[in-house]
This record gives structure tokens, C-alpha cells and sequence, in this order.
């Protein structure tokens, strides 16, 4: 088996179909560690994983396109978030024991995914809510794509412990010579079975599925693991709890210490770093009224 982080895009020219495939294992195994996911609970992540790149590949952003949901259902919350150059983090939260029924629509219960795009430089953000319509992720974000782009779409997605696999077929607006195409390039598609998605060099699967097509490869792109946490943010957010509740957490235990549930990175603060957040959160409120 190969090992390997990146997206590899192709395109049918002649179709006027564009495809990608998107494969992860070290990638993978970082964004797991530290957490103890139940099978399923780390399938569904993963694939959502996966969406999240061939999302971000065929979307034009910069910035950073987030895949999140949460309901009242078992999953209560899955939040993966991939930024424009494949920089890439996730996690879920789950309450245990999980029910019979693991199928993602009960896990998920009365939920919606959220897709939301965030342009760094001006802080637009646009946010698509996909229904839970079909059964599974990759059917979710199909119907989504159709009813919001007019994008015929098929997605097919796969994960286990050692690695994670996507594959996207989109029909490009325009003209297309060929009528039976897009039915037979997408027949073709859906005989991927999980473990090929997982296991075999993305070349090898193109030229499994599509060796009697005409088919233009490109230069794969990584795909890294990247977290946007710092003690920065973590600092801001314990403004919010309010100085007397930070106070008595340090009374209680000695120190505030914050764990980034993306990559495990350990915050702490002691006393004084607490009376410094807040004598800065002075100042700068002193400096707004000033204006
Ligand atoms: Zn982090």
C-alpha cells in the first residue's frame, strides 16, 4: 500500500467531466491520535475528511471551507476544516454507549450539515446548509451540490484506521460532444470498492476504472495537517468566562489549563498570565471608548 497525503485532480476532456481523488494516511493518523474513536464514529470523520478536500479543490475560496454537524443525536458534533492550500483538521464528539442503528442519520439525529466558507482577507463568509437527503455523506453532498450549483456530482468516500480515500466526478458546465458520458464515466466510478479507494495508488485506480477513457492526469497536490489554534485565541476565549470564574478555577486547581481538541496542544495559564489577560482587556476597552 502507498503512503501518501495529497489530491490528485484528472479531467475527461473530451466529456468535459472533472475528477479528483484525494488519499490520506499520516494525515489521518494525526488528525486521530490522542482521541479513541469508535469505528464508526472514525469512518464517518474520515469521510467527511475526505468531502472536505474535494470540496475545497473544486470550490475557488482563500480562506478556509468548514464541513460541521451537530444534532441530538449520538454524534453530537463532527467540525473538519480544511483551508485552500489542503491544510487540514478535524474532530468528532460522540456520546457512548452508541445505539444498535449506527447508520449517520441516526447518529446525527435532528441535524443538518453546515458547510461554511470563510475568505481570510475580508472575513466574507457564505454558509450552505445541506439537508441529510439520501444515506450517506457522500449522497448528502450530492443532492446538496445539485440543488445549490446545478452541478451533476458524484462522490464516493472511504475510511478505516489507516487511512482515508475520496473520489469526485463533476460535470463541468458546457458543451459535451458525448451524450452517454457522464452515465458511463459515473457507472464506471461506482464500482470502487472501499478498500481500492483505500489501498491502491490513485493511478492505479483511474487506470482500473478508466483505461478506455481519454483522461488527463496533473501534478498531485499535498495535503498537510494544520491546526489554527494559539495561546492567543485561547487567551481571548478565557476573557469570556469572565475574571471571577477564571479566578476560581485557579483558586481550585492552580492554573487554567486548555487542551486543543484539534491537535492536543496544552495551554496553560498560571495566576499571572490570568491578571495579564485581563489588564489587557482593560486597556483595549479603555482604547475603544477613546474614539
Ligand atoms: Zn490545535
Amino acid at each position: 500500500m502507498s503512503k501518501t497525503d495529497q489530491l490528485r485532480r484528472f479531467l475527461f476532456d473530451k466529456a468535459n467531466i472533472r475528477g479528483e481523488i484525494v488519499q490520506l494516511n499520516e494525515v489521518w493518523k494525526t488528525m486521530e491520535a490522542n482521541h479513541k474513536y469508535p469505528a464508526v464514529i472514525r469512518q464517518y470523520l474520515g469521510e467527511v475528511v475526505a468531502a472536505s478536500i474535494l470540496l475545497s479543490a473544486t470550490i475557488k475560496f482563500e480562506g478556509s471551507l468548514t464541513i460541521q454537524a451537530g444534532g441530538d443525536g449520538p454524534l453530537s458534533l463532527m467540525v473538519v476544516e480544511c483551508r485552500n492550500d489542503f491544510g487540514v483538521r478535524g474532530v468528532a464528539k460522540f456520546k457512548e454507549p452508541l445505539p444498535e442503528q449506527t447508520d449517520i442519520k441516526t447518529l446525527l439525529g435532528k441535524s443538518n450539515l453546515v458547510i461554511t466558507i470563510e475568505q481570510a482577507k475580508t472575513s466574507e463568509r457564505y454558509q450552505g446548509i445541506v439537508a441529510l437527503e439520501g444515506n450517506s455523506i457522500a449522497e448528502f453532498l450530492e443532492t446538496y451540490l445539485h440543488r445549490s450549483e446545478q452541478l451533476e456530482t458524484r462522490i464516493f468516500l472511504a475510511a478505516d484506521e489507516h487511512a482515508v480515500g475520496g473520489l469526485l466526478l463533476q460535470q463541468l458546465p458546457g458543451k459535451n460532444d458525448d451524450e452517454d458520458s457522464w452515465d458511463r464515466i459515473t457507472h464506471l466510478g461506482s464500482t470502487i470498492q472501499a478498500n481500492e479507494l483505500l489501498g491502491l495508488d490513485d493511478r492505479e485506480i483511474i487506470h482500473r476504472l478508466y483505461h478506455e477513457e481519454d483522461v488527463r492526469l496533473f501534478e498531485p497536490e499535498p495535503v498537510h495537517f494544520q491546526c489554527s489554534c494559539s495561546r492567543d485565541k485561547v487567551s481571548k476565549m478565557l476573557r469570556s468566562i469572565g475574571e471571577q470564574e477564571a479566578a476560581d478555577i485557579i483558586k481550585e486547581q492552580g492554573a487554567i489549563s486548555v487542551d486543543c481538541e484539534f491537535c492536543g496542544t496544552t495551554y496553560a495559564f498560571d495566576e499571572i498570565d490570568i491578571a495579564e489577560i485581563y489588564a489587557s482587556q482593560i486597556h483595549s476597552e479603555t482604547g475603544t471608548t477613546r474614539h
